[in-house]
């Protein structure tokens, strides 16, 4: 963010606001660590601060500090919207352009307040007055702490935010393994553990907390698993029969893209996953060294995201969805066999 946007936000937040945060739809662990971490952060000095998410998130981060306040859009909507339409500020977190948020891009598109996107995904939207926008980051939840920091008030960070931001981090780092982490990365994380974040307690929090239906969903997705060596690529499936037969919950399948990208020799994973509910499929892409996930999802899957990590969507049924998937991928093998 460049210096005269700190200084006009800065003075802004010098007297109290109502304020808005938004995750992006589905939230995970780096956006809700990073919006609950702002709320708390802003309803120290003094503003009226409220974080709406989308749609529900999964279970294995209903144990964040004041979780309780977050409002969900799909379940609370008259309420949200008026929260909305009072806002003077809306900060939007981890993610670049207002169709992210589902339901709420329509309440967002009409609101007055001013925005602050706070992102570190690709080619962001011009929708916000003030951009702290770094692609370099590892995650949202870095970029809170670099944004307190940036108001001078690191030593306002109370366990409980340093918790959120802990785990937002350790999250969209597979716990700072991605090339994303850096020294600052390990700096700020550092940093955090000193202000009261029990790192092993929030290791055990997101990662041991499996039930045994979501083992053998996994079960299911190693069956399902199809690996394409001459194309250096994996892919699995996961219908929405599938998902019914093994008690399928939120957040059930979350990393499961990575175990096609663990395989010796492969550069590019994705899982697609059936939602009945929604009528599309739902796609998860992974991928090692130069070969762009997020460019691939922008072009075929009406996604985007980072250049190792994005997501996107098809309305076709799984299985010609995966048709098409299978037509598009030769147009890739070049680069695919370079990476
Ligand atoms: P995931 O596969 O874990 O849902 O998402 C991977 C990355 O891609 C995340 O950074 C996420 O924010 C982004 N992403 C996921 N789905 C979409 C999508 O439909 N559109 C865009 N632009 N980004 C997405
Ligand atoms: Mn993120």
């Amino acid at each position: 963010m460049k210096e005269k946007e700190i200084q006009d936000l800065k003075k802004l937040l010098t007297a109290p606001q109502n304020i808005v945060i938004i995750p992006h739809k589905n939230p995970d662990g780096d956006a809700m660590g990073s919006t609950i971490a702002l709320q708390n952060y802003l309803s120290q000095n003094n503003h009226k601060a409220t974080v709406i998410a989308p749609n529900d998130y999964p279970s294995f981060l209903k144990w964040l500090p004041s979780n309780d306040a977050v409002v969900i859009y799909d379940q609370e909507t008259t309420e949200a919207n008026q929260l909305i339409e009072e806002a003077e500020l809306i900060f939007t977190l981890d993610f670049n352009h207002l169709g992210r948020c589902g339901d709420l891009e329509s309440p967002l598109k009409k609101a007055t307040a001013i925005f602050v996107m706070i992102d570190h995904h690709q080619q962001p939207d011009d929708y916000a007055t003030y951009m702290y926008s770094d692609t370099t980051m590892s995650s949202t939840c870095q970029m809170v702490y670099h944004f307190i920091d940036m108001m001078n008030d690191l030593e306002k960070i109370t366990p409980n935010m340093a918790t959120c931001l802990y785990t937002g981090i350790m999250t969209d780092t597979g716990s700072f393994r991605y090339r994303s982490t850096t020294s600052t990365t390990h700096k700020a994380i550092a940093h955090l553990i000193d202000l009261g974040a029990d790192n092993t307690t929030i290791h055990q929090k997101i990662y041991d907390t499996n039930t045994l239906a979501k083992l053998q969903l996994k079960g299911v997705a190693l069956k399902n698993l199809n690996v394409l060596p001459e194309y250096r690529t994996a892919y699995i499936t996961m219908s929405q029969k599938e998902l019914n037969q093994n008690n399928y919950k939120k957040g059930d399948t979350e990393g499961f893209v990575n175990i096609g990208l663990s395989l010796e020799g492969i550069v590019f994973a994705l899982i697609f996953i059936e939602n009945e509910q929604e009528n599309i499929v739902k796609i998860s892409l992974r991928s090692k060294g130069d070969f762009s996930v997020n460019e691939f999802a922008r072009s075929h899957f009406e996604g985007g995201g980072h250049n190792n990590a994005s997501g996107g969507k098809s309305d076709l049924s799984l299985e010609k969805t995966i048709e098409n998937f299978m037509s598009i991928l030769p147009e890739y093998k070049t680069a695919l066999l370079k990476s």
